[in-house]
């Protein structure tokens, strides 16, 4: 698994914080099939507000992806790190900017333990965070993510954004998912679950 920026993070943080795990493509932004222009970063609407709330809230926002395109060759490293520049750049535009970002580079047939419903890219982020169970949320488009918030012990919000509405039908026999139009909607229903 790998940090995006790929730099030491700073001590960690004891503080148990309420955490959102947010998937990348088709939750935070607008899919495209494996993005690697940055020209073509473009933020869900409503996104931006929704993470600046979250954030006021006392939120912590980490996003975790799965960047197969790495492993697949279908783009560079760099070009990740070009797409990424330009979305932090428009999430600190917006005053809304995640506080760390995990991805996994591999390819499916790699089997590595940073994919995707596997919980790699959440142990690296616990070696830098400290979240509470009970009030932190993973929220994607593919049921990668929200099998991913079961296996880790968090709840899952499904987005309808990007994959998520062809995802939904794969929902099958999972109970307590949540289910919202996109990232807004499902930041609401975070924020407004207090135990
Ligand atoms: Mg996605
Ligand atoms: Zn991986």
């Amino acid at each position: 698994m790998t940090r995006w920026p790929d730099i030491e993070p700073p001590a960690r943080d004891a503080t148990p914080r309420p955490t959102l795990f947010l998937d990348r493509d088709g939750c935070l932004n607008v899919d495209r099939d494996y993005l690697a222009d940055p020209a073509q970063v473009e933020l869900v609407p409503g996104a931006a507000g929704a993470l600046r709330r979250a954030r006021a809230a006392g939120y912590r926002l980490i996003g975790v992806s799965n960047q197969s395109g790495l492993g697949r060759g279908r783009f560079a490293r760099a070009e990740l790190d070009a797409v990424m520049t330009r979305l932090d750049e428009l999430l600190r535009a917006a005053d809304a900017p995640l506080d760390a970002f995990y991805y996994c580079p591999h390819a499916p047939q790699d089997g590595c333990a940073c994919r995707k419903p596997r919980t790699g890219l959440l142990d690296e982020a616990a070696r830098e965070f400290f979240w509470d169970p009970a009030r932190s949320w993973v929220i994607g488009d593919k049921v990668s993510d929200v099998d991913l918030a079961r296996a880790a012990g968090l709840r899952g919000i499904l987005v309808l954004t990007g994959h998520g509405a062809d995802e939904r039908r794969r929902l099958v026999d999972r109970e307590g998912v949540l289910v919202r139009p996109d990232l807004a909607a499902a930041i609401a229903t975070a924020l407004e679950d207090r135990p």
